[in-house]
């Protein structure tokens, strides 16, 4: 047998094998490998664990020069750095943790052509020496990781990656790669034109994570639910647990660790040595689980992921996406759970509303949350929703909890109007507002002490909602936020009309809610609130 001529192979396919070790390329990498090797420009959405890094890592070892690589991950530089030294390839980074005798040497062998990539944060490039620096190099491409930070319209928005358009301005002639895994069409038109890439070719990768089953299940109580799914699905498995705040991470890797489930907190809290050493052995270990905020997980790259669990509703589409996607890299089945309630709706109204910036941010980050919320609330198969929503189409997966246990949707028009008329004599004959738990008691006829306290027993409203479980009418209250027929306002979370309220009360909208799932059956402890 007689091996291929090496001749015959192209410079990229040679890299691949000889330095990386790989046999093929995956998807379209090659075309895009190609593409920019030949001068283009190229604009790559990929999802995560799609091999984006090979997509400019081998055209910088292919063409001459140097290839810079910009990342906001300053955090992996380190490590990126290190990883692609043992294979052989010269590389090195420019960021703030280092000192300057460390800075001056890698400008020192930057300038001597002793580099194939440098590894810059975005900040950096608006310092002018580092400009000056490079204009002194030769350079064989810019590649632009995480590119999704340029865009306003996304969720994850840098503004040191605005200055990134100046770089084809200084030199026309390197091309450019922009690499994102999470961008909707919306930020994928704004990435093309903040970064002047009108000409880039782009490849557009397949989102579908086939082998991911997503999961949405209503709040009750979560640390419970989360244990029951690992106790019961995930025994032993690594993965990872999102929590929004630092104190729910550290009061859940406690409960998981009382119950017998190795998990270690990462939040920005932790000094930097102890989330160095949990990331390490979360990768090292196998089955740990890692429960933490969302600073954790950019670039993280571990195969053997079998779940990712919310337990608090994510702030978008494409966060949910990215992290989620986190799991099952290797290819095998694995779990996206999420666990959503009314609570969740309230606080993080309550964030944008409070948020820092101006009224159109606070919008765009309305519709963030609009879209996460749809995707809660659908009846329709999760996958096809959160591929529709990155303007990909599918046919339903049949592995969701929708697809396998269709949702019954029911019109809860009469429901709708109970409510909202209680939140308007409320406000009408009392000049009162209250959140959703005294609104369902007075529904429900409950005489509880606060009810009796500011006489709502009197209001004609009192008691007409009886035909539904509590349950069920937070499950109303949720779903009418979702769908903005209904508002959330001030600290305490009290619910106020919508603009769109007015229709549901006037008898001209219809609204079709999804039914409860009964909660499900488990051995009641004592205590578990
Ligand atoms: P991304 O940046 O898109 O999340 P990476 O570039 O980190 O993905 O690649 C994900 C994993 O897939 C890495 O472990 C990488 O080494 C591996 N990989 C990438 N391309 C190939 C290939 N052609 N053959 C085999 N493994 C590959
Ligand atoms: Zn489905």
């Amino acid at each position: 047998d007689r091996e291929p001529d090496p001749g015959d192979m192209s410079d990229a396919l040679r890299v691949l094998r000889r330095v990386f070790g790989y046999d093929s390329f995956r998807g379209e990498q090659q075309e895009i490998i190609d593409h920019v090797v030949a001068g283009g420009d190229a604009l790559v959405l990929m999802p995560t664990g799609g091999g984006k890094s090979l997509c400019y890592q081998i055209p910088a070892l292919v063409r001459k020069g140097v290839g810079v690589v910009v990342s906001p991950l300053i955090a992996l530089m380190q490590d990126q750095v290190d990883a692609l030294r043992a294979l052989g390839v010269r590389a090195g980074f420019l960021n703030s943790t280092q000192d300057l005798d460390e800075r001056r040497l890698v400008e020192a062998e930057f300038l001597a052509g002793e580099l194939d990539l440098l590894y810059l944060a975005p900040e950096r490039l608006r310092v002018e020496s580092t400009l000056a620096l490079l204009g002194r190099g030769s350079l064989s491409l810019f590649a632009i990781d995480e590119a999704h930070c340029v865009a306003q319209w996304g969720h994850d928005f840098r503004p040191d990656y605005l200055a990134l358009s100046e770089l084809h301005e200084r030199w026309p002639d390197v091309p450019r790669i922009a690499l994102t895994a999470t961008a909707t069409e919306a930020t994928h038109a704004e990435i093309a034109s903040r970064l002047k890439l009108q000409h880039a070719r782009h490849f557009v990768a397949s989102f579908d994570r086939p082998n991911i089953q997503y999961r949405i299940a209503p709040k009750n109580d979560p640390k419970r639910q989360l244990l029951e799914l690992l106790r019961t699905e995930h025994p032993g498995d690594a993965g990872i647990v999102y929590c929004l705040s630092r104190a729910s991470v550290e009061k859940t890797a406690e409960f998981l660790v009382k119950n017998g489930i190795d998990a270690l907190p990462y939040h920005a809290g932790l000094d930097a040595r102890t989330r160095a050493e949990h990331q390490a052995r979360f990768l090292r270990e196998d089955g740990l689980v890692m429960v933490a905020t969302i600073a954790f997980g950019m670039g993280i790259d571990k195969p053997d992921v079998r779940f990712v669990a919310h337990l608090d509703l994510p702030k978008s589409v494409e966060g949910y996406y990215q992290e989620t996607g986190r799991a099952g890299r290797d290819g095998l089945p694995s779990t996206a759970w999420l666990a959503y309630g009314l609570q969740d709706v309230v606080q993080q109204r309550k964030m944008i509303d409070g948020s820092e910036g101006d009224a159109a941010h606070r919008r765009r980050l309305a519709a963030h949350l609009d879209a996460m919320l749809a995707l809660c609330e659908t009846v329709e198969c999760r996958r096809v929703g959160l591929l529709a929503y990155f303007g990909q189409r599918s046919t339903p997966c049949g592995n969701c909890d929708t697809c396998l246990t269709p949702p019954e949707a029911w019109d809860g028009t009469v429901a709708a109007q109970q409510l909202l008329s209680t939140v308007v004599r409320l406000k009408r004959e009392r000049n009162q507002k209250f959140g959703a738990g005294q609104v369902i008691d007075i529904l429900l006829g409950k005489k509880t002490a606060k009810v009796i306290q500011f006489d709502h027993d009197a209001l004609s409203v009192f008691g007409i909602g009886t035909e539904l479980r509590e349950a069920e009418w937070r499950g109303v209250v949720r779903q009418l936020l979702a769908q903005g027929l209904l508002a959330v306002e001030g600290d305490y979370g009290t619910l106020v009309l919508s603009e769109a309220s007015a229709e549901v009360l006037g008898g001209r909208r219809q609204v079709m809610l999804r039914r409860e799932p009964e909660r499900a059956p488990r051995a009641a402890k004592a205590g578990s609130s």
